[in-house]
């Protein structure tokens, strides 16, 4: 027996979404990636940036991505850090508040990874239920766990919770009110505001979805100088390689690019959600780049394995409370109407 601590010999670890060998031959629409090549720039800045300096490392506080991000977003630099991915922010995030035995806490269903970091740090896991009408179910006055993971769009149901909603949540969360906008890009509204008024909301963002670079590993998180200080002394030093460094600036920089990818996966997105209404399929209106879906008979796995068969790929959750759909990424038109033929002739 190798001397594990307790915990890591007991957890079962989070499983990604399936990932084909022969990639080309599928259509993928299992992980939420954006179906659109990352901006011309974005290519030319990797490339540039391809070449002997690799072997030098690189800055260890991505300062030129986070100036720019700063800018876009309007706040100071020290507002902001950048990371290998939002699920490193996630991760240092429970380093940082959350010790072992103490609490955190998410909603069901959302982002399951947020119970695995707890788990590998040792804290207590506590799930909020959704209402009907998509609040938390018996949600305390005063929640006194050390942090409170809020994904919002929800994923996988892609609804967003009411920006009031969240400013009123801030003031009943005694720890840190974590807003993860992996998926805001999408979205009509975000809690950015929310940064600035309350210390203790702090916003993530991810490269992955919005700006197709899930393959660079890129994310960012907008909070109070002193939690980013706090963040910066647990990363890694040089959590961002220089060509992940490259791409980032030059993603934010196209923003013409950024906003006609969004303004396509959104129009696709009402499209698709149309047509399966119409094959009698009940659709969350979403604010994602993805829908969450039920066949008329609510099972989700039968629907799955027909897909499977036709090699369309869809994520199907086990989960009883999610069994009855699917979560279906929103692809190029053309693979959607593939996957729409694909569902009628299923039934
Ligand atoms: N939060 C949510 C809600 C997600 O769905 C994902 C992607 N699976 C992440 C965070 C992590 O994204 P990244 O690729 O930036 O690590």
């Amino acid at each position: 027996m190798i001397p594990l601590r307790k915990n890591i010999a007991l957890m079962a670890g989070y499983v990604p979404g399936f990932q084909p060998k022969d990639e080309k031959a599928w259509i993928k629409l299992n992980t939420n990636e954006n179906p659109y090549p990352p901006s011309p720039k974005v290519i030319e800045a990797i490339l540039a940036e391809v070449g002997e300096g690799l072997r030098k490392y690189p800055d260890p506080a991505s300062q030129a991505g986070r100036e720019e991000a700063a800018r876009l977003y309007g706040f100071d630099p020290e507002w902001l850090i950048m990371a290998n991915g939002s699920d490193e922010l996630l991760n240092n995030l429970i380093r940082a508040f959350a010790g072992e035995g103490e609490e955190i806490a998410y909603v069901h269903p959302s982002y399951s990874y947020y119970s695995t970091l707890a788990e590998i740090q040792g804290a207590r896991v506590h799930t909020f239920r959704l209402t009907q009408d998509w609040r938390l179910a018996d949600f305390p006055e005063c929640y006194q766990g050390k942090l409170f993971f809020l994904t919002n769009p929800n994923a996988p149901l892609g609804f967003t919770y009411p920006l009031d909603f969240i400013e009123e949540l801030a003031g009943r969360v005694e720890g840190m009110l974590v807003v993860d906008e992996a998926y805001a890009d999408f979205a009509d509204e975000n809690a950015l505001e929310l940064v600035r008024k309350y210390q203790n909301v702090i916003v993530t963002r991810t490269f992955s979805k919005s700006y197709s670079l899930a393959g660079m590993r890129l994310g960012l998180a907008v909070a109070r100088p002193e939690v980013i200080a706090a963040l910066d002394k647990i990363r890694d030093h040089y959590n961002l390689d220089r060509l992940a460094q490259a791409a980032a600036v030059a993603a934010l920089r196209d923003q013409d690019y950024f906003r006609e990818c969004v303004r396509k996966i959104r129009e696709t997105r009402e499209w698709f959600s149309g047509e399966l209404r119409v094959l009698d399929y009940g659709v969350i209106p979403s604010s994602g780049n993805y829908v969450f879906a039920s066949p008329p008979d609510r099972d989700g796995k039968r629907v799955y394995d027909a897909l499977y068969q036709r090699r369309i790929l869809v994520r199907y959750f086990s989960d009883p409370t999610l069994a009855h759909g699917l979560r279906i990424t929103i692809g190029t038109r053309e693979e959607m109407e593939k996957l729409v033929a694909a569902l009628a002739e299923i039934g």
